[in-house]
């Protein structure tokens, strides 16, 4: 199986090896194994840099900020709320979106074989 066989979005939803489509990508929160546990893909070459980041910190940045002057401006709540939503908001789907932009990254590089992982 090849990423295209399996996927792009796929792949990166779910977080999987990008040649086998199996194993899992990720060991621990944002840490992108050495090797698959299932196809024995080395996946030390591969270097998302702060691509990811920098997207996430865009995207989701520009996001929150409109909803928190929505929310303001609407509603008008005391500050604790916003000390509160913001960041219980925040972590999670900057965590989340880091996950699938980086998984979408290796695959990326694997498909187009930037890093000669698939060597
Ligand atoms: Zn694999």
């Amino acid at each position: 199986m090849n990423t295209a066989a399996t996927g792009l979005a796929g792949i990166a939803l779910r977080g999987r090896c990008p040649r086998c489509g199996r194993g899992a990508l990720f060991e621990g929160l944002l840490t992108v194994r050495d090797r698959c546990a299932v196809c024995d893909l080395d996946l030390r070459a591969c270097d998302t840099g702060d691509g990811a980041a920098f997207a996430v910190m865009l995207v989701l940045g520009a996001i929150l900020v409109v909803l928190a002057f929505w929310v303001e401006f609407h509603f008008n709540p005391p500050l604790w709320v916003h000390v509160l939503l913001w960041p219980a908001i925040a972590f999670p789907a900057a965590i989340w979106m880091l996950r699938v932009l980086k998984a979408a990254l290796v695959a990326q590089q694997f498909r187009f074989r930037s890093t000669g992982l698939d060597q």
